[in-house]
């Protein structure tokens, strides 16, 4: 995937990061170091094994940069149990964009077809790499 391409129907929306360091929460944003929000946002999830599904997961949204951040250690298993992998092999996936609240409210998740998924579905503007450097980014507060 060369990344320009869209895939959702709606405008591009949020700067999206996988966070692989358990210990780090982001309550600050590593951008721009303003409080981050919690937000429960329905994400839209391409798995190789599986195909696209929809999984409204808990992250963390900086309103200033539009930067979502989710745990990579809480979306894996997750993303296995929808799978139902029965071997132990961790699914390749890629967390492709959100689906309109609104939709998701209306009962999208329950067997839409991927036309109706694309319809209600806002690809993120860029996937962004959080560098850790421990001590980097965490203030005392
Ligand atoms: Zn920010």
């Amino acid at each position: 995937m060369s990344g320009k391409d869209r895939m959702g129907v709606l405008p591009a929306r949020y700067s999206f990061a996988l966070n692989p360091h358990l210990h780090a929460r982001f309550t600050t944003c590593p951008r721009c170091s303003i409080k981050t929000r919690v937000r429960k946002v329905p994400f839209v999830i391409h798995v190789d094994e599986a195909g696209l599904f929809v999984l409204r997961k808990t992250c963390r949204l900086c309103t200033d940069c539009d930067l979502v951040i989710v745990q990579q250690a809480e979306i894996e298993p997750l993303i296995a149990a929808f799978v139902d992998q029965t071997t132990a092999a961790k699914p390749t996936y890629l967390v492709l964009g959100t689906v309109d609240p609104r939709a998701w409210r209306r009962g999208l998740s329950a067997g839409a077809t991927v036309d109706e998924l694309i319809q209600c579905m806002a690809d993120f503007k860029d996937h962004v790499r959080i560098e850790y450097t421990p001590g980097g980014w965490q203030r005392s507060t």
